[in-house]
């Protein structure tokens, strides 16, 4: 198959293009290294089945790519800390990038299209687990919704031009994922707190720690993702995909300390603004759909993440 990944240098992007180039697939990448890393696929630069662009999804010239068999837009910074560094730049590629990606989708007659939305069209949800059904409860105008209300214009965009063309398109509502190739300094709570042990440094858990999260490990995600891409009659479909193992952040603590048998203290930072109190996916449709849920269970993935942080040391 020929792959185009857009995003491919970022966590979830470069694991995927792992993941086909294990399968002997032409994978094509496109990033613009604002937050992705060349080095999450520098062991990849010399397969001849590799192509890596240095671009921007919003302005890239997309006239000389072929057509593709499947085309995942990942393309868009993901984490929090990064809302308030550049939050400009998170509206415009997943508003104007999506609508440019998806023009190239059509004129190049590939075949499907998959976006990675997020979780956090579901906002500070007022019910948990979270169904593809729920509407979300989003502040608008608050410092998380250069995210938030970009995936839901590019989610409403898509659906849209679905409902008027019938597009080959899927979305996926992607929750927390950890694992290797996460970056360091993304700010994201299980890169941090293993940084933190590494570093011999206190843990910081914002607020009380009492708000909870399930966390996904990357390559069940991959798997997930490639699963929504290639099965048949998905096309307009919106699935949930995360572990539905839900945690608080204190747990997820105590669990790295644990594990890492390390005696660093926790402290209690100030916690940000409209941080969701709950998040957790109901992965039913997934399950149905896909015959998809997540196997590797929190220990495994975590020993794996922190044995790759102190590899990078
Ligand atoms: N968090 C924390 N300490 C950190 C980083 C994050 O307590 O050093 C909390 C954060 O406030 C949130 C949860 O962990 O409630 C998950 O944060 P993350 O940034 O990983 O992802 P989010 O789910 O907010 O997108």
């Amino acid at each position: 198959m020929k792959i185009l990944i857009t995003g491919g240098a970022g966590f979830i992007g470069s694991n995927l293009v792992k993941f086909h180039l294990d399968k002997k697939d032409y994978v094509w990448m496109i990033d613009n290294l604002i937050t992705g890393s060349k080095n999450n696929v520098k062991e990849f630069l010399s397969s001849k089945n590799f192509r890596f662009i240095e671009a921007d999804i919003i302005d890239f010239d997309y006239s000389g790519l072929p057509s593709f068999d499947v085309i995942y837009n990942l393309a868009s910074p993901a984490s929090p800390k990064q809302f308030l560094k550049i939050p400009i730049e998170i509206l415009k590629t997943n508003s104007l990038g999506t609508m440019r990606i998806l023009d190239f989708f059509i004129k190049s007659n590939s075949r499907c299209f998959l976006y990675a939305s997020t979780s956090e069209v579901y906002g500070n949800p007022l019910i948990d687990p979270q169904p593809e059904t729920y509407f979300g409860n989003v502040n608008s105008v608050g410092i998380r919704s250069c995210y938030d209300e970009s995936k839901r214009f590019a989610e409403s965009y898509l659906m849209t031009n679905f409902r008027k063309f019938s597009l080959n398109l899927r979305i996926a509502r992607i929750f927390n994922t950890y694992g290797p190739k996460m970056a360091a300094d993304d700010g994201r709570v299980v890169s941090n707190f293993i940084n933190q042990i590494i570093n011999h440094q206190p843990l910081t858990v914002y607020g009380d720690g009492k708000q909870t999260r399930s966390f996904c490990y990357v390559d069940d995600m991959v798997k997930g993702l490639y699963l929504l891409a290639t099965l048949p009659n998905l096309a307009g479909t919106i699935v949930n995909l995360g572990n539905p193992q839900k945690k608080t952040i204190l747990a997820i603590a105590n669990l790295i300390k644990k594990l890492t048998n390390s005696p660093v203290k926790i402290t209690f930072q100030k916690i940000g603004e409209d941080d969701p109190k709950k998040r957790c996916p109901d992965i039913s449709k997934a399950r149905i759909l896909l015959g998809w849920e997540p196997k590797i269970t929190l220990g495994v993935g975590l020993k794996k993440t922190i044995k790759y942080f102190q590899s990078l040391k």
